[in-house]
């Protein structure tokens, strides 16, 4: 079905599914997605661009903030059900320009990926959400773990480890202290992989779209809008990591002072492995960021 639409949506918008060759995205964070769909989507104008993306199974709608007239293209995508509607206050309060809403989050019985754009989403901010779809489309296809199931861990973790690192002194409860560390730092790696990083990758990957040529009439305020969002949601991931990092060499000299007490114990030996993968995560993802330069 989805590739029959595909065909009558080429034939409607006069482009062949042959024309546009694929454009690579470079990969940051480890993410992926379909380069092939996002290609055919760059050069599609606004209204072009909307089709598409129900055509390959996502709903559209456009949520009006403003009392307005609307106009023909908006009014195609009106009429969002109930539920969303519940979010309209909150969404102008905001400010949002749009939004993804995965499938798992729709209380319908047809679980699919939704756009929501409101009266400020541009050209950019659709290709921005349909991203959003693509790398969840590309997590679910890998089999990745399900973020909700992750944010629980990470809930879970962190009220552990805020619950024994005011008794940190007490090194009998040093073990169990670190491997809360750990639980609370690898997800929320994962999770902000999810979250804030992905903010990031795709302003970064529709900037480099538009440097290369691949992604056209972007306006510069746009572009200024793109740098210092992914710059803010860069320095709010890296003021998380330098904690991590200030408490991981905290756990590591009282790990140290706990050894010089006597023989390690088996659980000490533990905490010791934890502390070193927290370490090495915490480097590799630092590694990552300062290779990451948000200029255009
Ligand atoms: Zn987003």
């Amino acid at each position: 079905m989805r590739f029959l639409g595909q065909i009558l949506l080429s034939l409607a918008l006069g482009y062949s599914t042959l024309q546009a060759s694929t454009v690579q995205s470079r990969s940051f964070f480890g993410k992926q997605l379909d380069s092939a769909i996002l290609s055919q989507a760059l050069p599609l104008s606004t209204e072009e661009l909307l089709a598409y993306i129900e055509s390959q199974g996502i709903r559209v709608y456009f949520l009006p903030l403003e009392n307005r007239n609307y106009s023909k293209m908006e009014a195609k995508y009106l009429a969002p059900p109930e539920w969303i509607l519940r979010y309209r206050s909150e969404y102008k309060r905001d400010g949002v320009l749009g939004a993804y809403i995965s499938p798992i989050l729709s209380p319908s019985e047809t679980q699919i990926p939704i756009i929501l754009l409101t009266d400020i989403s541009n050209r950019w901010t659709i290709l921005h959400e349909f991203l959003h779809v693509l790398f969840e489309r590309e997590k679910t296809k890998n089999k990745l773990e399900d973020i909700q199931k992750v944010f629980e861990r990470q809930q879970a973790s962190r009220e552990d480890f805020l619950d024994l690192y005011p008794k940190r002194s007490d090194l009998t409860r040093l073990p169990s202290l670190i491997s809360t560390f750990r639980d609370y730092v690898l997800s929320e790696i994962i999770l902000s992989k999810s979250v804030s990083l992905e903010e990031v990758t795709i302003e970064l990957i529709l900037l480099e779209f538009v440097k290369s040529g691949a992604l056209q009439n972007i306006g510069t305020e746009q572009i200024q809008i793109a740098i210092s969002y992914a710059g803010k949601n860069l320095a709010a991931f890296q003021s998380y990591l330098n904690n991590f990092k200030d408490t991981s060499v905290e756990l590591e000299k009282l790990l140290h002072e706990a050894e010089q007490t006597g023989a390690p114990s088996e659980k000490m030996k533990q905490a010791k492995v934890d502390l070193n993968l927290v370490h090495q995560q915490l480097s590799e993802i630092q590694f990552e960021l300062d290779h990451i330069v948000v200029k255009f």
